[in-house]
């Protein structure tokens, strides 16, 4: 199509269906492509320094590792962890957006905003196999998308990865984990996931993307689960941390 076609068909739906940030509810320009008006999205915060060498946790006081790290409680079979932004309001609204709003179009826009920050981490440039961390088909069939594997999908292309599309599993559908403790939520997540096509990662060193991290006992499992299946390394890259 035409750019002057596409241009007015952007034009003509957007006066139908007037867009608003995601944010702070602005009227978006209808060329506009991200969900967030211009002064929002300036006020996404890349997560930078200091944080914790191993799991990208956000430190107060500097320092290379948090207190999990330095002891024992730090991820086991996750080799590092990174993530693009902090998650302050307006990416939390974009990511509400997104997910809970059936915005499936806003993974463009996140995960071109996730290969770009990636250029931030070369302790990430040896992983070159993307899994997105997996939903049960329960939670799939009720969304309709799986979130984490459309922004694998954008990113992959846009970061010159390899996304492995099925690779990984959910094996339980665990209960919801934001009232529990660290210690419950790991074992909470414990044997949730499998390797659903172990050729597909055995040997290699991957990289789970899923969209926002809280205590890593997501991702630690899932890195179990592919390490017992072969994974040379796994490391994970995420849109957001929740300290
Ligand atoms: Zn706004
Ligand atoms: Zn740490």
């Amino acid at each position: 199509m035409k750019p002057g076609i596409v241009k007015a068909g952007k034009w003509l739906l957007n006066a139908l269906l007037p867009r608003t940030c995601a944010h702070c509810a602005l009227d978006l320009h209808y060329l506009e492509e991200a969900p967030l008006c211009p002064g929002c999205r300036a006020g996404l915060e890349p997560l930078s320094q200091p944080y914790c060498a191993r799991c990208g946790l956000p430190l107060q006081d500097g320092g290379r590792d948090c207190y999990d790290c330095r002891g024992s409680g730090g991820p086991r079979a996750l080799a590092l962890a990174r993530s693009a932004f902090v998650f302050n309001a307006q990416l939390r609204s974009a990511v509400h957006a997104f997910k809970y709003r059936g915005r499936k179009d806003l993974s463009v826009f996140l995960s071109r905003e996730m290969a770009r920050e990636l250029e931030r981490f070369p302790e990430l440039s040896a992983y070159k196999f993307i899994v997105a961390v997996p939903l049960h088909p329960a939670k799939l069939r009720e969304r309709g998308f799986n979130q984490a594997e459309l922004l694998a999908g954008g990113l992959a292309p846009a970061a010159g990865l390899f996304h492995l599309e099925g690779a990984a599993a959910r094996l339980r559908d665990t209960r919801s984990q934001t009232t529990l403790s660290k210690a419950e939520r790991r074992a909470n997540m414990a044997g949730a996931f499998g390797a659903a096509k172990p050729e597909l990662v055995k040997g290699r060193s991957i990289l789970l993307v899923d969209d926002v991290a809280t205590t890593l006992a997501t991702l630690e499992a899932l890195a179990a689960a592919l390490k017992n299946a072969g994974a040379k390394a796994v490391a994970a890259y995420t849109l957001a941390r929740e300290p």
